[in-house]
């Protein structure tokens, strides 16, 4: 078995790190008290080729593989999680439309995502319905040549910012079957009745948009169902399949911001006259942050390899998703404690890593759910 990555892979994490070492380090901290972002730098990632680099030719984009992505993800989130995510967080959804979205839906809302043209979104979530989206309400009802829809939706990522989202809607929501009730409908954010209201005081990633949104007998055409009626609970599990890589990749990103900020600092800093670098605890810590960074990458990398070649194993992919969050966390949480009092106070990169890692557990199916869906694999249900 070859772990190796092609050259083409290797330049591509090496100008994705200098890119990111390049843009992000003088404004992390600017955004993250302020909670804003400069969407000049994502169009300068577009321009360089970042964004969207799994988004076919056909469509604007490089044709390269998820695994591609994710490696241009984990060198991000190794230098800024907040701003990687403003960057890179820009297509979500192509990946739903890559697999669901007609030809001619593709041509009219791919180009734009990776030309630095319009940023997109994905509902799912909602007040009442986040682990359990078969709960979700937002309904769409037809009417004519439309989708009506109303409802509203929590936490959404480029909620006040996007071009376009994409809506999962109740069309059927009295099928007795839960796995059938919903749709996919893309909703342009310019329709009257879209209201988004930016969410304040994230503990992690605050350069990166989220709101909750609400639709108010919003109209958008026929043509705007996105997949087959009632298959959007499948095409959800299809999508999340996708983003659960590109969010496991996270995790080794922010583990590596983590152990980088922690090698810097005990190597530095001095107590009882010797480095606290030569304190066996906190060598150990090293070691165990260092192993647990390459098991969960081997995890991640083999999880999205599989991906690329059609073999998409759904119990593999909630592994890398679960323990690459984890060992965000876990690292995190090392080199802050390793950071003493510092690493309690803004100025210091290493609070910011703690904040944003915890996201990592949380989004795309919180660690639970993705235990949830090991033990099914191994046990059944
Ligand atoms: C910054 C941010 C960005 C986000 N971006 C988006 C986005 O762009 N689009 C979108 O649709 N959503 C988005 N989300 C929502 C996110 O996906 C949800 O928060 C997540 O799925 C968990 O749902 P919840 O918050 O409602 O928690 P709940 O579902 O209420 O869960 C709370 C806790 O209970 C646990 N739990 C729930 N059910 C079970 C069970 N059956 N067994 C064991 N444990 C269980 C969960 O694992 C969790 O630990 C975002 C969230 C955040 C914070």
């Amino acid at each position: 078995m070859d772990f190796t990555l092609s050259k083409e892979q290797r330049d591509i994490q090496k100008a994705a790190r200098e890119f990111a070492m390049g843009e992000f380090p003088d404004r992390a901290q600017e955004f993250d008290r302020n909670e804003t972002f400069d969407l000049d730098i994502w169009r300068k990632a577009c321009d360089l080729g970042f964004v969207g680099v799994f988004i076919p030719e056909e469509y604007g984009g490089a044709g390269l593989g998820f695994f591609e992505h994710c490696l241009i993800t984990e060198e991000f989130w190794a230098v800024d999680a907040g701003m990687a995510n403003a960057v890179l967080t820009a297509t979500f959804g192509a990946e739903l439309l890559g697999l669901a979205g007609s030809e001619e839906q593709k041509r009219v809302w791919l180009p734009p995502l990776v030309g630095g043209k319009a940023i997109m979104g994905t509902a799912i979530t909602e007040p009442d319905a986040g682990s359990d989206v078969t709960g979700a309400r937002t309904s769409a009802v037809k009417d004519g040549n439309e989708w009506v829809i109303n409802g509203s939706k929590m936490f959404i990522t480029n909620g006040d910012i996007a071009d376009y989202l994409l809506v999962f809607c109740a069309t059927d929501p009295e099928n007795p079957d839960r796995h059938r009730r919903h749709s996919f409908i893309m909703v342009e954010t310019d329709r009257p009745g879209y209201e988004a209201n930016k969410i304040h005081g994230k503990l992690g990633i605050r350069a990166n948009d989220t709101a909750e949104v609400a639709f108010t007998n919003v109209r958008v055409p026929a043509d705007n169902l996105v997949g087959n009626e009632g298959d959007g609970f499948k095409d959800l599990m299809g999508f999340f399949n996708l983003t659960r890589l590109h969010v496991a990749a996270m995790g080794v990103g922010i583990a590596r911001a983590a152990l980088e900020e922690s090698i810097t600092h005990i190597k530095k800093r001095h107590q009882f006259g010797v480095a606290l670098s030569s304190f066996q605890v906190n060598r150990f810590k090293i070691a165990e942050m260092a192993t647990r960074i390459r098991a969960a990458r081997s995890l991640y990398y083999e999880a999205a390899w599989m991906a690329d070649q059609g073999r998409m194993d759904h119990g593999l992919i909630a592994m890398a998703k679960w323990f690459c969050g984890q060992v965000g966390v876990m690292c995190a949480d090392e080199a802050l404690q390793m950071h003493g009092g510092y690493g309690y106070i803004d100025e210091y990169k290493v609070q910011r890593i703690y904040r944003d890692a915890k996201i990592v557990e949380i989004y795309e199916g919180a660690k639970e759910v993705e235990k949830t869906i090991v033990a099914n694999t191994i046990l059944g249900r």
